[in-house]
């Protein structure tokens, strides 16, 4: 079943189930300042679980573009490492604002999963929160999960609120158990099953995660009944579409396997399980969607995320061995890809590739150099890129310290972030003082500079040069 006719066959069954079915929101919370981008299903419907907004339906379904790159959730790190994370991902969710509760909610992922896409029951576990009894029994007496493959998942997780398996919004509010269905990809795979001591492995994916939204948290920490509970759920995409495809990753699947190809071509790369190729591919959707929703690379917020993804998937060309533009060429495949799925990509194609071919035209000025100096500092480092030279890439050369970080770590190396913050704190206090000198109405900074000693003459140079990248 191709990714395209899984999407679909998702909503359609929910659509039997009198959901009605709404587009995926934008990347960027619309009236949400605190959170970053979306990063799941439920972000549009924040305040319906709040109680400040009514719909006209009491069940929903759809397919939301997700973000994790920031903010409380970043897989940014494990692109490239796993074979379940991406950045930008979609996740297929189905909802119920104080109708159905637990039994229809298991139920419905248990005969989608089982019945119609045909998954074989025994490679299913599933997680539940560790006192949620309801849970556990409907998962063993109604749907004839076996005790073996349900486990009970305790408040041991040392996450900042409770566990994996009790979901909140935030410090107080709606929140309450969930319980959590994983596909067992098979022995030859490294991992164990939830809830043991590698569970972080690859061999059990968790697929979808089902929140019981029962309680109200005060600020106290007590918790009291919500007066009409909620359902939330989210089950990526990309992992439905490898089990469904019998691959084990996610960069195996029909959507993937077209980008990488691409990328392979315009990287003149032969080995299609080369870990480069799975981050461009991973990436050219991250920035693309990003383009499509409003961001444009910056150096601050959101843009500079979006900045920071670009820049570490045209460090992976390089890497390839490319030594000119490449990455907006990723968007016509992507486009023959997501474009009937998200229209509004298909609109904006040629000025997300005019963005992208902007950005990458401006860090392949210093992309080579910067690589030149790191391989320098590496080579005499002992074990630890200093701060000091992880800010000079950053300041002189765009490298974002994520990206340095990034590079250190396939070489077995570390950034001393703290000497990073330390420099960056330092500049950030000579320029407060140049804007002061300036203020006072003596002489501009720019020139104030120039009057500086001439080691830190060619630093102002230098950093100058830097505000261009
Ligand atoms: P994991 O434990 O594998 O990191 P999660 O528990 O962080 O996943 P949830 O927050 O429960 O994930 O999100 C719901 C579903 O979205 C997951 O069950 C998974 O199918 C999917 N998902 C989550 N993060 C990613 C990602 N980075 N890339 C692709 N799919 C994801
Ligand atoms: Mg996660
Ligand atoms: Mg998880
Ligand atoms: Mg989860």
């Amino acid at each position: 079943m191709k990714t395209a006719d899984i999407r679909s066959a998702f909503l359609d069954y929910f659509r039997t189930k009198d959901h009605t079915i709404v587009p995926s929101s934008s990347l960027v919370p619309a009236n949400d300042p605190t959170l970053l981008f979306t990063n799941s299903g439920m972000v549009q419907f924040k305040n319906v679980f709040l109680g400040s907004e009514k719909l006209p339906y009491v069940r929903a379904a759809d397919v939301q573009r997700c973000l994790r790159a920031g903010g409380k959730h970043n897989d940014l790190d494990s692109v490239g490492y796993t074979a379940r994370h991406h950045t930008f991902f979609e996740m297929l969710g189905n909802w119920s604002f104080g109708d159905y509760f637990k039994r229809d909610t298991i139920g419905y992922a248990w005969d989608l999963l089982t019945n119609v896409f045909k998954l074989p029951p025994e490679r299913l576990w599933v997680t539940v929160y560790h006192n949620d009894d309801e849970a556990y029994g409907i998962w063993k007496d109604e749907m004839g999960v076996p005790a073996e493959r349900i486990v009970r998942i305790g408040d041991n997780k040392g996450a900042p609120y409770a566990s994996d398996n009790f979901w909140q919004m935030a410090d107080t509010g709606p929140c309450g158990p969930c319980t959590e269905i994983f596909y067992d990809h098979g022995p030859e795979i490294a991992g164990g099953p939830p809830g043991s001591p590698d569970e972080d492995g690859d061999r059990y994916i968790e697929i979808w995660n089902l929140v019981f939204m029962q309680f109200d948290r005060a600020p106290d920490g007590t918790l009291s009944p919500l007066p009409a509970p909620c359902v939330d759920t989210g089950m990526g995409l990309e992992r439905l579409a490898a089990v469904l495809q019998h691959v084990h990753s996610n960069y195996e699947i029909d959507l993937f396997q077209h980008l990488i190809k691409v990328a392979a071509e315009l990287t003149h790369t032969q080995d299609l399980a080369n870990k480069s190729l799975r981050v461009i591919a991973d990436h050219i959707r991250a920035c693309s969607f990003l383009i499509v929703d409003g961001v444009l690379p910056s150096n601050e917020g959101r843009g500079y995320v979006l900045r920071r993804i670009i820049r570490r998937a045209l460090r992976h060309g390089w890497m390839l061995g490319v030594r000119g533009d490449f990455f907006w060429k990723m968007v016509q495949p992507l486009v023959e890809e997501m474009g009937s799925a998200y229209p509004e990509l298909a609109a904006k194609q040629s000025f997300v590739e005019e963005a992208l071919r902007t950005e990458e035209r401006r860090f392949g000025e210093t992309l080579e150099n910067g690589m030149r100096l790191f391989d320098a500092v590496a080579a005499k480092s002992s074990g630890v890129i200093p701060g000091g030279d992880a800010f000079r890439l950053y300041d002189t050369y765009g490298f974002p310290v994520d990206l340095t970080a990034d590079i250190a770590r396939e070489r077995g190396l570390t950034v001393d972030m703290d000497g990073f913050e330390q420099s960056m704190k330092e500049q950030q206090d000579r320029s407060r003082e140049g804007g002061k000198f300036e203020a006072k109405g003596q002489m501009p900074a720019e020139l104030a500079s120039q009057l500086k000693p001439t080691a830190f003459l060619g630093y102002e140079v230098v950093s100058s040069q830097a505000s261009k990248v």
